[in-house]
């Protein structure tokens, strides 16, 4: 089967367990273990919350969020049109962050990449990140 949704939302931290659920419940369709559903969820709110935060670094702003069932294989791309990342690989990087003062740990990426089976990153100073994982 091919099936796809695409959800466009406000960059509001509330709006991030709503994203969560939806892709959650789109998911189902594939009869995933629920070890899978909670992978995907982390990797989505780590997604999302780093288009909220980072991205648009607390604007309210759009993020939107697309998800692909491609045979066996789900897929999910976070986009937001935010500020961008300078470096993708550094800031990759297991404990690497740019806002180390706040509650941030630099951990997000690494959960992504630990909880999926793939994730690409394309982004641009000021015109925005995208975020594509499978699993
Ligand atoms: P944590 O996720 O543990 O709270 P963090 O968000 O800083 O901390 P990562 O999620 O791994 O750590 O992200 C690493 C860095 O990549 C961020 O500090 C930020 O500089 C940059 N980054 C990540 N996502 C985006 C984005 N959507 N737009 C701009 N910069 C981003
Ligand atoms: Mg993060």
């Amino acid at each position: 089967i091919s099936n796809e949704m695409r959800l466009e939302f406000d960059s509001r931290s509330c709006n991030e367990g709503f994203a969560r659920v939806s892709v959650a419940a789109f998911m189902t369709q594939l009869n995933p273990t629920l070890e899978e559903v909670a992978d995907v969820k982390t990797a989505l709110s780590e997604a999302v919350t780093n288009s909220i935060v980072h991205g648009y670094e607390g604007a309210i702003e759009k993020i939107v969020v697309e998800c692909r069932i491609e045979d066996d294989t789900f897929c999910v791309d976070v986009t937001d049109h935010g500020i961008g990342i300078e470096n993708i690989e550094q800031a990759m990087e297991p404990l690497f962050t740019t806002k180390p003062d706040s509650e941030r740990s630099g951990m997000g990426f690494a959960f992504m990449e630990a909880f999926m089976d793939s994730i690409e990153v394309t982004s641009k100073p000021n015109e925005g990140t995208k975020v594509s994982m499978k699993k």
